[in-house]
């Protein structure tokens, strides 16, 4: 990618009837770059419509990116669980290649009774494997493991560059810098987000800043994490000091924007973004 694109997370709530073709004529009205298609809630197979939403998203000079269902759980030692979770993200990634999309992302999963140095092997193992899979299907899309907001969540930060640098860079995590800040209570900073950038960079290498999936909102959080995802101006999100160095690192990929007011806050964070040039 050349430039940071941004993204909304499923169908603008401005859409009518929501569905996704007329989300993506809403996104292109709106001056915006893309659509994360969302199948959190489960996903059925349906190439037919893939491929439609892939010709118009063309049409429009659109970029696709998928959301995996949230029942995945690659921590598990139950075999059907894991089972499901490798049908949900294969799903997942096979639909977005029809539609010829760029990236699919998904919660890997929950450290349960483990200690999360346990979790980790196990989980590093079905992300290889899943890899093997794609690879076998000739499926080009990226799988994303994503940054978790929630400490019961396997997905900090650290475990993800880990993965990414193991697995030789061919995965790259999706950055949530919201959950980030909803874990830790800090990096919410122009610098503190630097350093992110930074060990990126450091650690994983390659075109990791021309390639990066952010996920971002605000976020309201307590001991535990996460709590929900909220509008920007009643967070306590930095999200101009955000952009400004997102903007002053060059960093290219896909901003998706998760907060309720899906679109409204884009729009405010593209405006933002764009007066830096
Ligand atoms: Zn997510």
């Amino acid at each position: 990618m050349d430039r940071l694109n941004f993204l909304t997370a499923g169908i603008p709530i401005s859409a009518k009837p929501r569905t996704f073709l007329n989300g993506l004529t809403r996104v292109r009205e709106m001056g915006l770059d893309g659509m994360e298609l969302e199948f959190g809630h489960g996903i059925r197979q349906n190439p037919a419509l893939m491929r439609e939403i892939g010709k118009r998203a063309a049409e429009l000079g659109l970029i696709l990116t998928a959301h995996a269902p949230y029942y995945i759980n690659l921590n598990s030692n139950d075999p059907k669980i894991i089972e499901k979770s490798y049908q949900a993200i294969l799903e997942t990634a096979r639909s977005l290649d029809v539609a010829r999309g760029w990236s699919v992302v998904f919660h890997p999963g929950y450290y349960l009774e483990d200690r999360p140095k346990f979790a980790f092997p196990r989980v590093q193992k079905h992300i290889e494997r899943l890899l093997q899979l794609a690879h076998k299907e000739a499926l080009k899309v990226w799988l994303r493991p994503e940054l978790m907001g929630k400490k019961s969540q396997f997905g900090t930060l650290y475990e993800l560059v880990e993965l990414s640098s193991n697995l030789g860079g061919h995965i790259l995590p999706c950055i949530d810098l919201s959950h980030w800040h909803a874990r830790t209570g800090k990096n919410n900073s122009y610098d503190e987000v630097e350093r992110i950038l930074k060990l990126l960079d450091h650690e994983i290498g390659g075109d990791v800043l021309k390639n990066m999936h952010i996920h971002f909102s605000g976020i309201e959080f307590g001991p535990a994490g996460e709590k929900r995802h909220m509008i920007f101006r009643k967070s306590d999100t930095r999200y101009r000091e955000i952009l400004k160095v997102l903007f002053d690192y060059d960093i290219a990929g896909v901003l998706v924007c998760e907060s309720p007011n899906v679109e409204g806050d884009l729009l405010m964070l593209k405006l933002i973004y764009d007066s830096f040039a």
